[in-house]
């Protein structure tokens, strides 16, 4: 159980889509998401985010989307 990241508390709400300015969905961690459905460049970008999460402080990684325009985006959040 991650203690600190908001996201997964749900202290923390995504914010706004930076397209159409409706509110964000959170689709869960990153390591809940992985599957059948996601591309292979989206595995690749995953890998090297654990990479780069193991060089410094921790991070919990969600995908974010926008119900309305479908706009997704991944958010690193500090645990
Ligand atoms: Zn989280
Ligand atoms: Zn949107």
């Amino acid at each position: 159980m991650f203690v600190g990241c908001g996201f997964c508390n749900g202290v923390t709400t995504p914010g706004f889509c930076p397209i159409c300015g409706n509110s964000m969905n959170d689709l869960g961690m990153v390591e809940d998401y992985e599957g059948p459905y996601s591309p292979y460049q989206d595995a690749e970008l995953i890998e090297w985010e654990h990479k780069q999460n193991n060089q410094g402080s921790l991070v919990c990684i969600h995908i974010v989307e926008c119900p309305k325009c479908k706009y997704q985006e991944y958010m690193k959040v500090p645990i």
